[in-house]
């Protein structure tokens, strides 16, 4: 037993050891997923990369191109109840302190790669360049017309989910249906995301720190983001509720002791892990 439990390297639990490497930290990305909503109180779907839930089976019926083509009511008025949801939470002081970071960092030495389509960040106030929505945004419309690139921001806004009676919208160019831009069973990343968050890990910089907060990153392909900022030189820290069944003891994720490990409602746990860089006024008390 002593031998064995001596090779395995742990992540760190210290946010002392945190705070003082936190400080010489000078390029950050932070890896969103499902349990950051969750602290808003947002209910966790079996998504594209958001980890499992009861609500999984629906998701799954309704979020494909094929569910669209065959039913586009249902599946809009799907999407409209989950805005309808994501509408009557707040964002939290997690959501508040990574847009404080954001700011404080600027564009050049942060970006957040979000895998929730609420668009919570965006209500915190994380600046639209820094706001990397790798699996689209509810509130957000596109062609459903695979050549047709028309997109459009907003779109399914107060004024279109409160119309009396609404019918299927059609894109102005070429008279298709309009569906949510948000990344469906099947569909790939969005693009411009990708991208924005490929050149950013790409610059001819290391980066120091990847922040994993209510994810487990384990669903490919969208952690790959996080392989590659370790590759880049990145110390990782996952912010999680718990545990859970997938995270291990050192070693499973490739956690080391370089990085760390904080259990605990990201909503409590971000702000205060931020603190040395934004103050400590986003910290629930
Ligand atoms: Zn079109």
């Amino acid at each position: 037993m002593a031998s064995a439990s001596a090779t395995i390297s742990f992540p760190k639990t210290s946010m002392t050891s945190f705070h003082a490497h936190l400080k010489q930290y000078k390029r950050i990305v932070a890896f969103l997923g499902a349990g950051l909503s969750s602290s808003s109180g947002l209910i966790a779907y079996h998504g594209v990369g958001t980890g499992g839930s009861r609500h999984g089976h629906e998701f799954e019926a309704l979020s494909s191109v094929k569910a669209f083509s065959e039913t586009p009511r249902i599946v809009l008025e799907y999407h409209e109840e989950r805005r309808r949801q994501a509408r009557g939470v707040q964002p939290n002081a997690a959501h508040e302190a990574i847009a404080a970071l954001a700011r404080v960092k600027g564009s050049a030495d942060f970006v957040a790669i979000d895998m929730n389509i609420d668009g919570l960040c965006s209500r915190a106030g994380l600046p639209k360049d820094q706001n990397l929505e790798i699996h689209g945004n509810l509130f957000d419309a596109k062609c459903s017309k695979p050549d047709c690139d028309y997109f459009k921001e907003g779109f399914f806004n107060d004024e279109y989910s409160t119309m009396a009676r609404r019918g299927l919208p059609r894109c102005p160019r070429c008279a298709s249906d309009l569906r949510p831009a948000v990344v469906w069973f099947g569909e790939n990343l969005r693009k411009d995301a990708v991208d924005a968050a490929k050149a950013f890990l790409a610059k001819d910089e290391p980066i120091d720190l990847i922040l994993v907060i209510g994810t487990t990153a384990q669903v490919w392909p969208a952690a790959g983001f996080v392989d590659s900022a370790i590759d880049k030189g990145a110390s990782v820290a996952m912010v999680n509720v718990d545990r859970g069944s997938l995270v291990p003891e050192g070693g499973a994720l490739g956690l080391t002791a370089k990085d760390w490990y904080f259990v605990g409602d990201p909503a409590d746990m971000v702000p205060r892990l931020l603190a040395p860089l934004i103050g400590n006024r986003y910290i629930r008390l």
